[in-house]
């Protein structure tokens, strides 16, 4: 069968409209962002919830919402604050690029969120998903969504069993989110996908049986909701062996800002490489050497401070920490990107999650 074949009639559209509608009025869980149409708000949220939890995302919102109110305030700060606020949601260039699209609303918007689809698109870190969510929950647009809940939702609504990552598959269920929209209330029946995939219709053991649209489930019905959506690919994680280095030059540490390419591209760090000597001797040897090709330092390794298991997308990371001593310099790298700071100051810097980890460590002691 064509796939297109697959989408149902008016009359299945009408009915499934009807109970998602129905049920997300009745159990919608309440989250701050779901207090306010203002399109700035709705757009950091759906930023932050890109690849972040919805629990842990409502404190960073809060918070960022009373430090960011607007885009003007948003697009008036620095990069390094709007990074501090983002620190520990992880995925660092998003909150580079809401601050970009801060500035470019700015100067080319009258500093408002623009209207047209096709503008909100050109914007950093805002694609046709992100941009349907944004206008469609802020002014009602009638503009279709797709992201991970409302495809499994969807693809399972369906029975399809092509794979949803492929072109036949997205145009399929982009269509079919499009044919689905009612002619009110957009935003709230986008929320209701979202919120049903997210909650009830989850990867694993679905909650067919409290379902609001169970009846209208083709899955359901040829039992097959467990293995639909088809899963692409498992990832396959690398390994790797890192070491991190507090170089303390009285009560002073040399920190290093993350250029273009590196993993916190943007973010400041304690100078870091990867590793791979076994013996402990060979292992410091092979750290110094690193670092002074990194920093322009030439260090002394000392104590281990810890040993810290990580994950950062694919790769799995074992991170050895350690302090240092400065035993001189090849030449003055103390730059913009470079700098000695009081360790009573390293809270004014936006660090990875490790980074604040390590900070923590050598503040606490
Ligand atoms: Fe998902 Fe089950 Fe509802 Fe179908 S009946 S949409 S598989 S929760």
């Amino acid at each position: 069968m064509d796939s297109v074949e697959l989408l149902p009639d008016a009359v299945w559209r009408q009915s499934f409209r009807r109970q998602l509608l129905r049920w997300f009025r009745r159990n919608a869980r309440d989250l701050p962002w779901r207090q306010t149409k203002d399109p700035y708000a709705v757009w950091v949220s759906e930023i932050m919830l890109q690849q972040t939890q919805v629990l842990t995302a409502k404190s960073y919102f809060v918070r960022f919402l009373q430090r960011f109110p607007d885009i003007a305030t948003l697009a008036a700060s620095s990069e390094q604050e709007v990074l501090r606020y983002w620190e520990g949601l992880g995925y660092y260039r998003r909150g580079r690029s809401l601050h970009q699209a801060a500035q470019r609303m700015m100067a080319e918007f009258e500093g408002k969120f623009p209207r047209d689809p096709q503008a909100v698109q050109k914007l950093p870190g805002i694609g046709r998903y992100t941009a349907g969510a944004i206008l469609s929950i802020a002014f009602d647009d009638r503009l279709p969504i797709l992201e991970t809940n409302s495809i499994r939702l969807l693809s399972r609504l369906l029975a399809y069993q092509g794979d949803t990552t492929r072109s036949v598959g997205q145009k399929l269920l982009w269509t079919f989110s499009e044919q689905l929209l009612p002619r009110r209330n957009a935003g709230s029946f986008n929320q209701a996908l979202m919120e049903v995939g997210s909650c009830v219709c989850t990867p694993k053991s679905p909650a067919c049986s409290n379902c609001p649209v169970r009846k209208l489930c083709r899955a359901r019905s040829q039992k097959l909701q467990e293995v639909i959506p088809v899963v692409k690919q498992k990832t396959q994680y690398e390994d790797l062996h890192e070491a991190a280095v507090v170089i303390w030059r009285g009560q002073k540490v040399l920190l290093r800002r993350c250029t273009t390419g590196e993993r916190w591209e943007g973010l400041w760090d304690f100078p870091r490489c990867e590793i791979s000597a076994q013996k402990e001797h060979l292992l410091r040897k092979e750290i110094e050497k690193k670092v002074r090709k990194l920093t322009g330092f030439t260090i002394h390794v000392g104590d281990s401070l810890a040993t810290i298991r990580h994950g950062v997308t694919r790769f799995r990371i074992k991170l050895e920490c350690y302090e240092a001593g400065v035993l001189g310099s090849s030449r003055s790298r103390v730059s913009l990107q470079q700098k000695w700071i009081p360790v009573t100051t390293l809270e004014d810097y936006p660090l990875s999650v490790t980074g604040r980890k390590i900070s923590r460590l050598i503040t606490e002691s």
